[in-house]
């Protein structure tokens, strides 16, 4: 499948924000868009100021397309899922996104992106509820146990990861273990714990995909 494989951090320059898409680099110094937002450039605020609604909607889907590392098709197909559930859609969309296997394995520090998650499902070293799973896609359920297969455990890039578990820690519907490297997923998210995506409007993106 057709998949991005230039530079990250010129997805995140395109959308003018961070999308976290280079784990521990993200939070550095390093950060080309930390940088930026100490001097924001004329010519950036110019352009801001030009967008159409169209251009606007367009970016906020790019913007939470990217963060997820989603193809086109596969973020919209998950958006005509979120439809068809009860409750809000952009609402559901989140949820959608956050029950996504490789989503869960990134924020439980297994990895230090959901790029590198994704590989690590598809590489076949994750179980749930003790049953390789290697669809990054596979939705959890609350409660669901997931684990770092006794390969995966010898990873560098795993071990490396979870030192951000020893900074951070995780994300309230989650629990670690991350000496045996095994969580669980408590429970599905509300909106309003996604505290990390608060920059996201998703009702433009619902705008968006409704013309
Ligand atoms: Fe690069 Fe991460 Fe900064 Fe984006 S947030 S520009 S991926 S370092």
């Amino acid at each position: 499948m057709a998949r991005y494989t230039g530079p990250q951090c010129r997805l995140c320059r395109a959308e003018g924000t961070k999308l976290f898409l280079k784990g521990e680099r993200c939070y550095s110094d390093k950060c080309a868009i930390s940088k930026k937002r100490q001097a924001p450039g004329k010519a950036m605020r110019m352009r801001v100021g030009k967008k159409s609604d169209y251009a606007v909607q367009l970016r906020e889907k790019q913007k939470m397309k990217r963060i997820y590392c989603l193809l086109e098709k596969q973020f919209k197909n998950t958006f005509f899922k979120a439809t068809k559930l009860p409750g809000k859609t952009g609402e559901n969309l989140f949820m959608l996104l956050e029950r996504r296997l490789d989503n869960v394995v990134y924020r439980m520090r297994f990895a230090c992106s959901r790029k590198q998650a994704r590989q690590l499902v598809s590489h076949g070293h994750v179980l749930v509820n003790g049953k390789r799973v290697n669809i990054p896609s596979y939705l959890l359920k609350p409660n669901d146990r997931v684990e770092i297969s006794e390969k995966g455990k010898k990873l560098l890039s795993v071990k490396e990861s979870l030192k951000e578990y020893t900074r951070s820690g995780v994300a309230p519907w989650l629990e670690v273990n991350p000496d045996a490297m095994v969580g669980t997923f408590k429970a599905i998210p509300r909106r309003s714990d996604l505290t990390d995506m608060m920059d996201i409007k998703e009702q433009l993106i619902v705008e968006l995909y409704s013309k």
